[in-house]
């Protein structure tokens, strides 16, 4: 019931509102990515590479500390751990052995933080592929060792000049250019958005995620449901594969968490399921932040990997069929959850991942609850604004 239909439908949202250019490209992807994806040979070059290239499986981390701060047992799935820092290479792991299976000698993806085109030119490094990377002006500017990275790994890193010279803009650029090139090229999306069958295809790739918490929580406790799973939500990929094999199982309890910027009623926030109506954006039907007539509405949050105006479509039919629960979450909230996983625990997350780990305190746990939060990232590119907020230069 939590699988989208053939026309890529979960529910009212998803589907693929595309140019008709595109069709082929994108039927030609829909016609093979399950059997592609479901083959032996793919299965076992993908979880070779995850094992032996990202590093997994991630550990199932108990945080002490913090469960007795929290007066529960809590649990860290700890993507951080991956090979460039978040659970984004699970994505391109997968979609680089799709496109290579699928002759296309060219890689293409829009990046707005840039963590999805460092994932991006970091798998087509590693296969002598063709990576080029649209990414905003504005955005570029902003972050600026990411661009370095892409740039180290080989890739061509393409400013986009339009709109506000962010995400949105980068995506609209990478559609022209896939247009142009519908033969050769491979458009590498980093969530669970954009046309079917994208965000089937990037939950399958993410479930990993789940998978290992199953298995885990399992060893550890002796049962392998938790009855909380938590996650930050941009487009929605690491929540959607940290909830993909507990779907069908009610008792769990499934808790992503949006970014609310400056407030829900600020103006400043990017809190897309509280805040947006339903519409379409990057080829799918879906909550987005829109203004009265319709136009898209520039998102905020001191999280750059969380500034999305929209949210990928399974999220949005989980949110209206109360499967799961979206809860906003403020910048000064995620700056002070950060800063108690750091202190609890040793760890120093992602801003992105600290959203997660601020529902914490938002919600009433039992003593003998188990409680698992993904922690997407770590927290290294963030250290300048952690740096400014913690004023961790004055002594
Ligand atoms: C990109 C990113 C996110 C947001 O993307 P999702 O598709 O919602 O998972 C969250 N955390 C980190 C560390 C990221 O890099």
């Amino acid at each position: 019931m939590f699988h989208p239909n053939e026309k890529g439908f979960y529910g009212a949202y998803g589907g693929a509102y595309i140019p008709e250019m595109l069709i082929p490209n994108i039927e030609e992807l829909r016609g093979k990515y399950l059997r592609i994806l479901e083959s032996d040979s793919f299965q076992k070059t993908y979880h070779h590479l995850l094992s032996d290239y990202a590093g997994r499986p991630s550990p199932l981390f108990k945080a002490e500390r913090m469960s007795q701060h929290y007066q529960t047992n809590i649990w860290l799935k700890r993507e951080d751990l991956n090979h460039t820092g978040s659970h984004k290479l699970n994505n391109t792991i997968g979609q680089i052995l799709l496109a290579k299976e699928m002759g296309r000698r060219r890689i293409i993806a829009e990046t707005g933080a840039g963590q999805h085109g460092v994932a991006t030119a970091t798998v087509c490094a590693l296969m002598g592929l063709e990576c080029v990377v649209y990414m905003g002006q504005t955005d570029m500017e902003r972050q600026a060792p990411n661009v370095a990275r892409m740039r180290m790994l080989g890739a061509e890193v393409r400013p986009a000049l339009s709109g506000n010279r962010t995400l949105k803009d980068a995506t609209n650029e990478a559609l022209r250019d896939w247009i142009a090139h519908p033969t050769d090229t491979f458009y590498l999306i980093g969530s669970v958005v954009g046309p079917h069958p994208y965000p089937d295809m990037v939950a399958r790739l993410q479930a990993v995620i789940s998978s290992e918490i199953k298995q885990q929580l399992k060893e550890k406790t002796g049962t392998e449901l938790p009855d909380y799973v938590l996650a930050c939500v941009g487009g929605g990929s690491n929540a959607a594969g940290s909830f993909y094999h507990f779907l069908e199982h009610p008792s769990v309890q499934l808790i992503g968490t949006e970014a609310a910027g400056m407030g829900v009623e600020s103006g400043e926030t990017a809190a897309s399921m509280a805040c947006g109506e339903k519409g379409i954006i990057h080829g799918s039907m879906t909550y987005l932040m829109q203004d009265g007539d319709g136009q898209i509405t520039e998102p905020y949050s001191i999280s750059a990997g969380l500034d999305y105006p929209g949210i990928g479509p399974l999220h949005a039919f989980l949110k209206d069929s109360h499967r799961a629960t979206y809860l906003p979450v403020t910048d000064a909230e995620a700056l002070d959850a950060a800063l108690e996983l750091t202190r609890l625990e040793g760890i120093i997350p992602a801003l992105e991942s600290a959203h997660a780990l601020a529902a914490l305190g938002k919600l009433r746990f039992k003593p003998t609850d188990q409680v698992v939060v993904t922690v997407s990232g770590r927290g290294d590119k963030d250290m300048k604004t952690y740096m400014e907020h913690f004023k961790l230069t004055e002594k």
